[in-house]
Parts: structure tokens; sequence; C-alpha cells
């Protein structure tokens, strides 16, 4: 970790307001200033990815049962979205965010935080730099975005929390304990719904409050989850940015509304999802030592079969190579283990697929463990 000139850090938390919503908000401008509702239909199962803030107040919010946001908002302008869309939204944004510090932690699709302590020589001022860089990405981007800026990443993400919907707010080194004492515990990341019930019974209700605790009372009470939220309580967190972060798997996946039992089609699918794979891999330079594709339907069976990942293969032969050979082609055997097939429990679709009703659906699955 390093430090400015002046000895401080200065951490810069930003994140898109309801991006998916706000995306689709973009997209679609007759939606705006109404109830937009992204990740599935009324009807169908599933839960909310996003909402947009007219949506949030009639009490709907991200992870909601799609029959329950219905139900608590009727006119609500239900999507189901599409993933690939908000990516490209995601690398556009990030791309704004790199060119203004090397230093950038990718928190998720649209959240970030940024350390401009070592750009000092390039910005007199770091309050105008987090300042101009909300501009910009809004510029750029075309959606708002909450900025938070603080001497850590704790502090910065607060701030954002108090910034939001479009706003910027900063907390200065010294202001800290003026910021925490009159926030509610559930604030603080440490304290979850369990810790939140015992504070409360302890009639400790404010961060302020938890102070009054010894160190040693919260380690006997929480473990050393106590200790994080003494630190964090006072507004102290001295991680580090991780500005490179190696994915355990990649994969690639395609939904069908319909179960496929048609070889061709389904070896046409496998190759294409292997191409999108490698070109993946490719992109980040990273060599997988194993690789599988599998195939599941709607009545939760799923066949799937790996292999180990040929190295210095091109990005066309790859699939010819490792999948046809991987692929009966016949219908599947249901019992588990026979024919070539292995029989397991169904997974979730992955990070393609996360925005649309897959659970319920048939799919094809390509991935690399890496
Ligand atoms: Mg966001």
């Amino acid at each position: 970790m390093s430090l400015s000139k002046n000895g401080r850090r200065y951490i810069v938390h930003v994140d898109i307001d309801a991006f998916f919503a706000a995306v689709e908000v973009l997209l679609d401008p007759s939606l705006a200033g109404k109830p937009v509702i992204v990740g599935g239909l009324p009807h169908e199962r599933g839960v909310a990815s996003t909402c947009s803030y007219e949506a949030r107040a009639f009490g709907v919010h991200s992870g909601m049962p799609l029959r329950e946001c219905y139900r608590l908002c009727p006119q609500g302008v239900f999507v189901r979205g599409n993933y690939h869309v908000y990516e490209a939204f995601s690398e556009r944004f990030f791309r704004v965010l790199h060119a203004a510090t090397p230093d950038v932690e990718e928190a998720s699709l649209d959240e970030a935080y940024l350390e401009l302590t070592r750009c000092g020589h390039i910005y007199p001022s770091f309050t105008e730099a987090a300042r101009e860089l909300k501009r910009q990405v809004e510029r750029e981007i075309g959606v708002t975005v909450s900025v938070g800026a603080a001497p850590n990443k704790i502090l910065a993400k607060l701030a954002t929390r108090r910034a939001k919907p479009a706003g910027f707010f900063e907390i200065r080194e010294g202001e800290e304990e003026t910021y925490l004492r009159d926030l509610g515990i559930e604030a603080l990341p440490g304290i979850g719904p369990k810790a939140q019930v015992v504070l409360r019974l302890m009639n400790i209700h404010k961060i302020g409050e938890l102070w009054e605790l010894p160190r040693g009372t919260l380690h006997t009470l929480f473990g050393a989850g106590g200790d994080d939220i003494y630190l964090q309580s006072r507004g102290i967190d001295s991680r580090p940015l991780v500005t490179r972060t190696l994915p355990k798997s990649v994969s690639r996946e395609t939904t069908f509304l319909e179960d496929l039992w048609d070889k061709r089609l389904l070896l046409a699918h496998l190759a294409y999802l292997c191409d999108r794979l490698t070109l993946a891999l490719r992109e980040d330079r990273l060599y997988a030592p194993r690789s599988s594709a599998a195939s599941s339907c709607r009545r939760s069976r799923r066949w799937a079969r790996s292999t180990r990942s040929p190295r210095n293969c091109s990005l066309s032969s790859w699939p010819a190579r490792g999948w046809p050979c991987a692929w009966s082609g016949s219908r599947p055997r249901t019992s588990s283990g026979s024919g070539p097939w292995r029989s397991s429990s169904p997974t979730r679709s992955g990070r393609s697929g996360s925005a649309g009703p897959s659970t319920r659906s048939a799919t094809s699955t390509a991935s690399a463990r890496c």
C-alpha cells in the first residue's frame, strides 16, 4: 500500500445507479420515469436482478421474487434483460476508469474502487479528480453513477451509499467519527443479520454506541469477526485494492426454450460455445488445464464430459479436437454413470446466463478450470 505525498490514501468508489434498469431506459427512452424491473416477466419464476428507483418506491428490490414484485408494483415494466448488452456497457465503464489510474479494483460489473494515491503528480486536487471522473463516466456511458471518496475502501463504499442516487460524497481524514456516529449498525458489512440481533438485544443500534464495547468483548461475542467490527466501526480499513484477480473458471452457456436431442444441432452449439470460451481465455491470457462440456434438460438431469485442454491449439481446432468425440449423439441414458455420460446435479447458470430464466430450461455449457 503506497501513500500520497501527504501520507494519506485516497480511494474512490464508483457505482452505476440501478445498472441493468438504467441501460434498459437508455435503450428505450420511453421507459424513463417508469418503474422498470429487470430479471423476467411477472408470471415467470426467478427474481428481480435490478429495478429502477421508481420501482423501489413501491418496495421492490433486487433479489425479490418476480411474482412478489408484481404484487407490489403491478404497473411496473418487466423486462427479461440482456446480459451481453450489460457486459458491453460494463466494458466501456471500466475503460474510462482504467484511463484515470492504474489502480482499479473491479468489484462487480457496475462497481469499482480506484486508488488515486500514486497519481498526485497528475491530479492537483483528488476531490476535483473524483468529481471529474464521475462527470466523464456519465458522459461516456450515458447513465448516472454515485461516487464516494475516502481514505480507505470501507469508508469510500459508505460514502457512495450516502451519495446515492447520482451524487458525490467525500469523507475526509478526521471526519470518520462524525460520519459514522449516527449510522445504523447494519451499515457495516461485518455485521450480518445474526450479529445485528445480538447487538440490538444489548441495546446497541448505532455505530457510535458500538464504540463503548471493548475489542475483547466483541471478540468473545463474534470471534475474528468481532475484531473486524471493532475496526470497521472506527473507520479503520487497511485492505489494499485487488487490482488483478484471476478467475478460477470461465464458462459460456446457451439456454434453450425446449429440450434439444438433435446431434448436429447440439454439436454446433457446443462448438460455438467452445469458440467463445477459448476466445475469452486468450483475451485474458489464461490457460485451463481441464475443460468440460455439459448439457442439461429441464427435468433436472445433467450429462457432462471433461477433458484435458490441448496446448498450442488454434481457436477453431480446439473444439473440433475436444468435443465431438465426447458427444455420443444419441439420446443420453439417464442413470448415473451409464455410457459415456456422467450424471450429476444441475448447476446454476454461469456469468453469461444470469440475466435469463435458465434454471428452468435446457442448457449447454462449455467451461474451463484455470
Ligand atoms: Mg450499482
